[in-house]
């Protein structure tokens, strides 16, 4: 057998765990069909579905869309777990097999357990930041923290409606020490009730490089509706400074969305100075900064507090994640690595669990087939990135 089959059915005998999913909540898996996974996944940021009953527009569909990630791998899901191929005469059948699966309230479960071989998965769920579902044998929830940034007005609540200072004591704190003195202490309360990390993905709302630390310059946004972009920014940078030393202070790792977001300043390189004056904070960046990738080797290289979570990269571009999963294990070290499905539908999960494999299996065998390092040493790598690597930095 050639090497990469040899090391998928490796891969495929392994339990996981997925270190960044946002999986949906149960009731919201209730009346499930075809149209609805397609119109509420990752496909639908391209294009809305067809009529599902037009043939000639699901061609049209799948010819246009066929060779993007989402869609390979959404569609290879959907043949694999309802045994249809995807083409337009298959789909009403595809619907039906969908809706009665569903019936079963367990079921969306059973596939990131059975099917994903998921034994944990750090979940962040908005606008519930810290809930496990109800679910706490499977979901370990990572907090959410973007509610501190849109917090320097009390009832300006981040884009998916939560307030942060919901989580005070004292929601009316009139100087920056009062507020980050009531960050900390809702951090905390949320490490109490089992959260295992921190997460920001402020990357959709601004740049991520942040430099102000002066709390002076904060304080002119807090409180001031007519704050400027500037001194919102001001404050933003002090809020983020001191959530990555409370993530250090609270021993939890502090997970940040990088690349892509708003495009604007969000590659990997605008935390150097955030991950340089916290060298005690466990930095588990996101989505390799995609596609600045080069940003991302050099964190890794120069930094031993960064991690990379492989999360999104297979599902956005499965050949671009080949080739930064091998630079990045060149410029890297085997204990830096995880791997998250970073979905919040099950189907997508299995899609994106899918791509994972596949680059997986391809970008090690060809570094085996390279010379790199051995089959032995290939399947160390597979056990530390989806399993032994987030037991030991979530501490679970
Ligand atoms: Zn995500």
């Amino acid at each position: 057998m050639a090497t990469k089959a040899v090391l998928l059915s490796y891969i495929q005998s392994k339990r996981i765990i997925s270190t960044h999913n946002h999986h949906l909540p149960d009731h919201m898996h209730k009346d499930m069909s075809l149209h609805r996974i397609l119109s509420g996944s990752y496909v639908n940021w391209m294009t809305t579905p067809p009529d599902l009953s037009d043939a000639d527009a699901v061609w049209a569909y799948i010819r246009r869309f066929q060779a993007n990630s989402f869609f390979r791998w959404l569609f290879a899901a959907l043949e694999d777990l309802y045994g249809l191929p995807f083409v337009p005469e298959n789909l009403a059948e595809m619907d039906a097999r969908i809706r009665k699966a569903y019936e079963d309230s367990g079921y969306h479960l059973r596939l990131l357990t059975d099917r994903c071989r998921f034994d944990k998965v750090v979940n962040e769920r908005q606008p519930d930041p810290g809930s496990n579902l109800g679910h706490p044998e499977l979901f370990a929830p990572s907090f959410r923290c973007d509610c501190f940034f849109s917090g320097y007005l009390k009832d300006k609540p981040e884009p998916n409606g939560f307030l942060a200072r919901s989580l005070f004591e004292n929601p009316d704190v009139a100087t920056m020490e009062e507020y980050l003195s009531e960050m900390r202490q809702a951090i905390l309360a949320k490490k109490a009730a089992g959260c295992v990390a921190l997460k920001v993905a402020i990357a959709y709302e601004r740049p991520i490089n942040f430099e102000n630390t002066d709390l002076e310059k904060a304080q002119k946004a807090l409180n001031n509706p007519h704050a400027t972009e500037q001194e919102v920014l001001d404050f933003g940078d002090v809020v983020m400074f001191e959530i990555a030393k409370i993530a250090a202070e609270a021993d939890l790792p502090l997970q940040i969305h990088t690349g892509m977001g708003q495009c604007k300043a969000t590659n990997p390189i605008g935390l150097l100075k955030l991950i340089e004056t916290n060298r005690e904070t466990k930095f588990h960046l996101l989505h390799g900064g995609f596609p600045w990738f080069e940003d991302s080797y050099a964190l890794l290289l120069q930094f031993r507090h960064v991690w990379s979570d492989l999360c999104w990269i297979p599902y956005l571009s499965t050949t671009a994640a080949k080739q930064y999963l091998k630079i990045a294990l060149e410029a890297g070290d085997a204990h830096r690595f995880t791997w998250g499905c970073d979905t919040w539908l099950s189907e997508d999960s299995v899609g994106a669990l899918l791509a994972m494999e596949d680059v997986l299996s391809s970008a090690l065998s060809e570094m085996v087939d390279d010379g790199a390092f051995d089959m032995a040493q290939a399947e160390y790598l597979v056990d530390r990135i989806l399993y032994d690597n987030p037991v030991e930095l979530f501490k679970l």
